[in-house]
């Protein structure tokens, strides 16, 4: 006997629901009625979808699943933030980090399963790239965070940040297609100036996504504005240089007229020296930015340690005195792993 393997629902459009629907004999409107379930309800059993017939539901279950995500162990780390392990359907996992602030709940979402970069200091490079997610396996981490933000704080998801595990920009069809359902009225309808896509600065992905007229903000894993040194601890500059880069971010601010934030570690004998910070200086004077001075998570790695706060205010400073909005960033969720490159699946 062949047993066909059954389709993810959610892989199917709107129209193909419909066609589906009618291909059986009935009615286009069950279609809108099954979206609003996989999507805005989150449904993730056809058994919840109590305004269909039981027939309906079977005829469902004989032909589909619904590929949601599960979240596999939730940890709380003192400070409130939360680190979830998301078990995908086929048994790998990812994590995603939900960031209470004063004023903000902040889903920190990831786009592949391990990562391809492999930049020296951040723990995910060691797990390697395994795949990309689908869109609705980052649609369903922004759905996890948002309920979880409204069962323990009691209060709604108001910002979404591509900084979890991977390189959005190299899965970028599906961030883009998980986004659209983000921000979509049939989705969670969020605004796209809360969404912030962050990037190892793959300049001709920036220029694409220029182009494609994106409305989310973009933010840039700078760590140096030298190449030399960005490219011993970023190999990824090797191939695209600090140049391609500038040369992208000045395409991306003219037709986007949205200012980039650079994400900027400070390490001990890295670049802890005033040549760096003016190196980083002269960068930031291409388009109009701000830069988030980030703590160093370290990753059981000899290698980087924090530079002292005296070279960090140094930093600050300078970029400050040059009209730059500078921000020292105090690391969250340090206790449990679910801090910026701490990623790693330590589970
Ligand atoms: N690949 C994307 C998305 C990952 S975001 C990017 O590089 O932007 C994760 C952020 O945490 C990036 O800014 C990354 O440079 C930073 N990061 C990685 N390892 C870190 C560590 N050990 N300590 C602090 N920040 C780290």
């Amino acid at each position: 006997m062949i047993t066909l393997e059954k389709k993810d629902i959610r892989k199917l459009s709107l129209d193909e629901l419909k066609e589906f629907f009618v291909t059986q004999g009935d009615k286009a409107f069950r279609a809108q009625q099954v979206h609003e379930w996989l999507w805005k309800k989150s449904a993730k059993d056809f058994d919840q979808m109590t305004n269909l017939s039981i027939q309906t539901r079977q005829l469902l279950k004989d032909q589909f699943t619904i590929n949601h995500i599960h979240v596999d162990k939730m940890q709380r780390s003192e400070d409130g933030t939360i680190k979830n392990a998301v078990k995908l359907f086929d048994g790998l996992i990812v994590e995603s980090v939900l960031i209470p602030t004063k004023d903000r709940i902040t889903a920190c979402v990831s786009s592949q399963v391990g990562c391809s970069l492999d930049c020296k200091f951040c723990a995910t490079a060691r797990l390697k790239r395994m795949r990309n997610l689908s869109p609705d396996e980052i649609y369903d981490q922004v759905v996890a965070i948002k309920q979880q933000a409204e069962l323990f704080f009691n209060r709604p998801l108001t910002n979404i940040v591509f900084m979890g595990m991977g390189e959005p920009l190299l899965n970028y069809t599906n961030v883009i297609a998980a986004i659209d359902k983000i921000t979509s009225p049939e989705g969670l309808n969020m605004a796209s100036k809360r969404i912030t896509v962050s990037t190892v600065g793959i300049a001709k992905m920036i220029i694409k996504m220029a182009d494609d007229g994106v409305k989310f903000n973009l933010a840039v894993s700078l760590h140096d504005a030298i190449n030399e040194t960005r490219s011993a601890i970023m190999p990824i500059n090797e191939t695209n240089s600090l140049e391609e880069l500038a040369e992208a971010l000045k395409y991306w601010y003219k037709k986007t007229k949205r200012k980039v934030t650079y994400e900027y570690v400070v390490w001990k004998g890295i670049n802890d020296t005033e040549e760096h910070a003016r190196a980083l200086i002269k960068f930031c004077k291409h388009i109009p930015c701000k830069v988030n001075l980030i703590e160093y998570n370290p990753i059981d790695d000899g290698d980087f340690q924090q530079a002292s706060d005296e070279a960090i205010h140094m930093y600050q400073r300078l970029l400050t005195q040059h009209g730059i909005i500078a921000r020292i960033r105090k690391s969250r969720g340090k206790d449990i792993d679910a801090a910026c490159g701490q990623l790693a699946n330590k589970n």
